[in-house]
């Protein structure tokens, strides 16, 4: 019987029959292409990712959270099949919106910048998927960014003008080819602002020249600050290095961000830039109803103090990174009843005593003298259950391959658990089979970032016991009002006690 493995530090693994049918079927669906492709890391098991991170100048929103959640599933997934994983997230700490902010409430960008880089860790943090490998900040990278422009300069891709150095759309033929779009039609409905020197509308700032009360960097150029889409140019290549595999972020980054990124970066570097391009779908919400019902949940911070994480995890996990999701408190909701049913369902599985056990374990068997007895007794549904297991398991594996569908995924964990459930409620499972289905979901939900719903090792407080059976035999002497305040003080303590056929059942309060 393999192990309960679910810490970060110790991430399951597939085993290699399963990791090895993934392998040979991963398949990433490339926005350059527009087509789902065959996938194989650029180094031979590892994979280099680079997503976008947020501009620190407010807290971040749950659209914000979703491609960090993606890329650290992503991340999980790729590393339960055995590869290793370099994921890069960067943090935007310089750019107009954080020096208005700045000026606005009278301190420093520096000042700004710092509050929301933190408030971001912390918040996503709370996530508890771990961190990606590098988050690198923009002004701690002026000397590569120095230095990329000045490879553009060199090979006249990019030019000095009033200060500022732009990027020369028209000498990169390319330009277009990411977000489908014909320079001349671009041209038409843009104009060059009186501020700005370029020389085509399209043109757009690598190096912003210095204004008066504005941070500024020494450069060959002059004083100035970068542009934002030279900055993840600069560090992708430098942690990753040309032709890394995937770069991730939301849809509405293709423009003019990520066009502008593979521009430059394949003007400088005279090769492909990016292996396959992995864009997420946005969230959907309407203005009005924002306001009114959800109030300001919409903020990570807001939201992680209504909801577990899990809750928000599952969320994101119930729909194809690609798709739009609609965000509304009853999709949260109806998450928060999917952890729930989940977390009932690793409850039942660790009080199972086998086809022998009491009918009700959940109750006493908890108390500290009454540790439950291993059963070696086999039930007459072991086989078919871990026959079902192995096939969900497959499935499972063919989801995540197929361009990480968590959604797909998600539904062979249910699917699964509805079949264990009417398994365990005939006691038709002997409990070594149970614990064998038990440590191989903990497998599955920990690569969808959800293992926290599988750590249910508590002790009900022997206090709470007591106060469950005293009001147990209240109930049968017919005094209700004691039974009545002995149900109120246990909830009062954050338990629910459920009668159940011969007994009772105590569930923590969420
Ligand atoms: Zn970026």
């Amino acid at each position: 019987m393999s192990e309960l493995r679910q810490s970060p530090e110790a991430p399951p693994r597939f085993t290699p029959e399963l990791a090895q049918a993934a392998l040979a079927e991963i398949r990433v669906y490339d926005s350059l292409r527009q087509e789902k492709v065959e996938f194989t890391p650029r180094d031979t098991g590892h994979v280099t990712m680079y997503f976008c991170g947020p501009t620190v100048y407010n807290y971040i929103h749950l659209g914000n959270a979703r491609p960090f959640v993606i890329s650290l599933v992503a991340k999980r997934f790729f590393e339960s099949l055995g590869w290793g994983v370099t994921l890069v997230e960067n943090i935007t700490d310089i750019d107009d919106r954080i020096i208005a902010k700045g000026n606005q409430e009278g301190r420093s960008w520096k000042d700004v910048a710092e509050e929301f880089s933190d408030a971001y860790v912390e918040d996503t943090q709370k996530l508890g998927l771990g961190r990606p490998d590098i988050e690198p900040r923009a002004t701690e990278h002026i000397p590569e960014i120095l230095e990329l422009i000045g490879r553009l300069v060199e090979r006249e891709h990019a030019y000095a003008a009033g200060g500022d150095v732009y990027f020369d759309v028209s000498s990169f033929g390319g330009y277009g080819k990411l977000s489908k779009q014909q320079t001349g039609e671009m041209r038409s409905g843009v104009r060059i602002a009186p501020d700005e020197d370029k020389q085509d509308p399209l043109d757009f700032a690598v190096w912003k020249g210095a204004k008066p009360d504005e941070p500024s960097w020494d450069s060959p150029w002059g004083p100035g600050r970068p542009g934002w889409h030279i900055e993840c140019s600069a560090m992708s290549l430098k942690y990753l290095g040309a032709g890394f595999d995937i770069h991730g972020g939301g849809r509405d980054l293709i423009f003019p961000h990520h066009e502008n990124e593979v521009a430059q970066s394949e003007a400088a570097l005279g090769e492909t830039f990016v292996r396959f391009w992995a864009h997420n779908g946005m969230l959907l919400t309407q203005e009005e109803k924002m306001s009114k019902s959800l109030g300001n949940i919409f903020l990570l911070r807001n939201a992680l103090e209504e909801y577990e994480p899990d809750v928000l995890i599952l969320y994101f996990m119930s729909s194809h990174y690609r798709s739009p999701m609609e965000f509304s408190r009853e999709v949260l909701d109806e998450a928060r009843q999917q952890v729930e049913r989940l977390r009932n369902q690793f409850r039942t599985l660790g009080d199972y005593q086998g086809p022998d056990g009491p009918a009700d374990a959940s109750g006493k068997a908890r108390s500290a003298d009454d540790s439950p007895a291993v059963s070696e007794t086999p039930g007459p549904a072991d086989e078919a259950i871990l026959t079902s297991l192995a096939q969900h398991q497959a499935a499972f594996v063919q989801e995540m391959a197929d361009d990480l569908n968590t959604a797909g995924a998600l539904g062979e964990v249910f699917a699964l658990t509805r079949k264990v459930n009417s398994a365990l409620a005939s006691r038709a499972l002997g409990q070594t089979a149970a614990e064998k289905v038990r440590n191989a979901l903990a497998e599955l939900l920990y690569v969808l970032g959800l293992e926290a719903v599988t750590r249910v090792e508590f002790q009900l407080p022997a206090e709470i016991i007591r106060m469950a059976e005293d009001r147990q035999r209240r109930r049968a002497e017919r005094d209700f009002a004691e039974a009545d305040r002995l149900r109120a003080a246990i909830t009062e303590q954050g338990y629910e006690v459920r009668d159940v056929p011969g007994g009772f059942k105590l569930v923590p309060l969420v």
